[in-house]
């Protein structure tokens, strides 16, 4: 296990470590991605999906739970689990074939889903702190191998 905190102050700079990452991300790997509503994990998102190549826009799948970009350079998998009503629906849309399968997902709010998540994952927690400014984001990367 391996622990690495970044700091921003606008979220150009979270867009940037998002594209860093996508930029560096391996077929099959996971990335869960947990913080409060508005700390910006779309942001972060959207970072690691231009890395990828992706040049589709990448909006929250709210109602979906799941969304496909294929235009890149590995298919990409976002998730947004926040509306979730019960687990069951994971089961429902074959998220096995996207948790182990050959492209890199990212799962917002993956708390929620914390029973499904494979071991081998990449974990970022993004978090504010008000007395640092208001744009500011501590971004704690832990990756399990
Ligand atoms: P989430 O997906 O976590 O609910 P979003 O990514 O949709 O959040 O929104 C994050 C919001 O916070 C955006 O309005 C963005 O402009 C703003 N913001 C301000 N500072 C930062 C920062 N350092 N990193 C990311 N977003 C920031
Ligand atoms: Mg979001």
């Amino acid at each position: 296990m391996s622990t690495v905190i970044y700091e921003t102050n606008s979220p150009e700079e979270t867009h940037a470590l998002g594209k860093q990452i996508g930029e560096a991300a391996k077929a099959g790997e996971l990335y869960t991605l947990t913080g409060d509503l508005g700390v910006g994990k779309t942001v972060f998102t959207q970072g690691v999906a231009e890395g990828l190549g992706i040049e589709e826009p990448i909006n929250s799948p709210t109602f979906t739970i799941v969304q496909v970009y294929e235009d890149g350079r590995l298919p990409f998998y976002h998730f947004d689990v926040y509306r979730i009503g019960d687990i069951d629906e994971m089961d429902e849309i074959g998220y096995e074939d996207y948790f182990y399968g050959d492209g890199v997902s990212i799962v917002e709010w993956a708390e929620l889903i914390e029973e499904l998540l494979p071991q081998e994952r990449t974990d970022i927690i993004i978090e504010k702190d008000l007395e640092k400014g208001f744009d500011y984001r501590r971004i704690t990367v832990i990756s399990h191998e």
